[in-house]
C-alpha cells in the first residue's frame, strides 16, 4: 500500500501560527521534504521534533521528486514544508503534488498560514473576486507580456515581490494600470514590523523612493473599473428590427440579428418589433 503526501503550512513570521494539526502531522510523518533544510530544522527544533529531512527545492526538484515519490509509493508518509507559508503556492511543491496525483497517491493539504490570503484579507480592497499572479518574471519581455495580459483585469490582483525589486515592479504596475490605481502593500505579515500601506501606485513609488523597502512584500492591486455596457431597451430593439427589415431582411432574421447585437432574448425582440411598430 502506498503512503501519503501531506502539505504542511508553516508560519510566515509568527511561530505561534503553527497549528496543532500541522505539528502533529510533522511528528507523525515518516520523513519531511523541505525547501531549505536549515530553515526547517530551526522550526523543528523550536517544536521539539526530530525527524529525517530531505531537501526538495527548485534546482533539485526533478531528481528529488522521483526519490520522494518512490518512498511514498513504497508506503512512507511524507510531510512537505516550504520555507514559510503554504507549500505548493509559488514554490516547487506544485510539481510534487502533480507527480503524486499522477501516481494515484493521496495528497492532503492542511490549511494554515499563506501570505497571499493573509494580505488579501487585510488589504481593504475587494475580496469577492481576485487572482493570484505570483512573482513577475525577471525577464523584461515576459514581465511585460504578463502585465499586458492583466491590463483589463477587473478582479483584485495579488503579486509576491522581493524588496530589492519593489520599485521597478511598482513602476511597471503604474505604467500598465496608471498611477491612480489603488494598491495595498502588505509587508512583514505576522511579524513585529507588520505594516499595510493602502495607497495609489504613484504615491507608493514616491514613498518607497524616499524610504528604501525592507522585508517581504505582498502587493494587492485593485482591479480595473468594469466597463459599463449600455443596456438596450425594447424601443432600441424595435427600431433596429425595422431598420434591418427596411434593408430587405426577413423579420425572423432581423430579430435574430438584433437579439445578438443588443444582447437581448429573441422573444423580447420579436414582441418589441410587433408591438412598437406594427400598429403605426
Ligand atoms: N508558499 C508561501 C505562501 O504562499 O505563503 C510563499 C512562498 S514565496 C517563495 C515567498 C513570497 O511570499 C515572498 O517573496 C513574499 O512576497 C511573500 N511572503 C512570505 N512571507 C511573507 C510575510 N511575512 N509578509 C509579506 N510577504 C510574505
Amino acid at each position: 500500500m502506498s503512503g501519503m503526501l501531506y502539505l504542511v503550512p508553516t508560519p510566515i513570521g509568527n511561530l505561534g501560527d503553527i497549528s496543532p494539526r500541522a505539528r502533529e502531522t510533522l511528528e507523525q510523518a515518516d520523513f519531511i521534504a523541505a525547501e531549505d533544510t536549515r530553515v526547517s530544522l530551526k522550526l523543528l527544533n523550536h517544536l521539539g521534533i526530530k525527524k529525517s529531512l530531505v531537501s526538495y527545492y527548485e534546482h533539485n526538484k526533478s531528481f528529488k521528486g522521483t526519490v520522494i515519490l518512490d518512498r511514498i509509493l513504497s508506503g512512507e508518509t511524507c510531510a512537505l514544508v516550504s520555507d514559510a507559508g503554504s507549500p505548493a503556492i509559488s514554490d516547487p511543491g506544485e510539481d510534487l503534488v502533480r507527480m503524486c496525483a499522477e501516481h494515484g497517491i493521496t495528497v492532503c493539504a492542511i490549511p494554515g498560514p499563506c501570505a497571499v490570503i493573509t494580505a488579501l484579507s487585510i488589504s481593504g480592497l475587494p475580496t469577492g473576486r481576485f487572482c493570484f499572479e505570483g512573482f513577475l518574471s525577471t525577464s523584461k519581455k515576459s514581465r511585460k507580456a504578463h502585465l499586458e495580459s492583466l491590463s483589463a483585469e477587473t478582479r483584485t490582483m495579488i503579486f509576491y515581490e522581493a524588496p530589492h525589486k519593489l520599485l521597478n515592479t511598482l513602476q511597471d504596475l503604474a505604467d500598465t494600470f496608471g498611477g491612480d490605481r489603488k494598491i495595498s502593500l502588505c509587508r512583514e505579515l505576522t511579524k513585529l514590523h507588520e505594516e499595510v500601506v493602502r495607497t495609489t501606485l504613484a504615491e507608493a513609488i514616491a514613498h518607497y523612493s524616499d524610504n528604501p523597502p525592507k522585508g517581504e512584500f505582498v502587493l494587492v492591486v485593485d482591479g480595473a473599473a468594469p466597463i459599463e455596457k449600455p443596456v438596450a431597451t425594447t424601443d432600441d430593439a424595435a427600431y433596429r428590427v425595422q431598420e434591418l427589415m427596411a434593408g430587405g431582411m426577413s423579420r425572423k432574421d432581423a430579430v435574430k440579428q438584433t437579439a445578438k447585437e443588443l444582447d437581448l432574448p429573441k422573444n423580447v425582440v420579436y414582441d418589441a418589433s410587433l408591438s412598437n411598430f406594427e400598429t403605426e
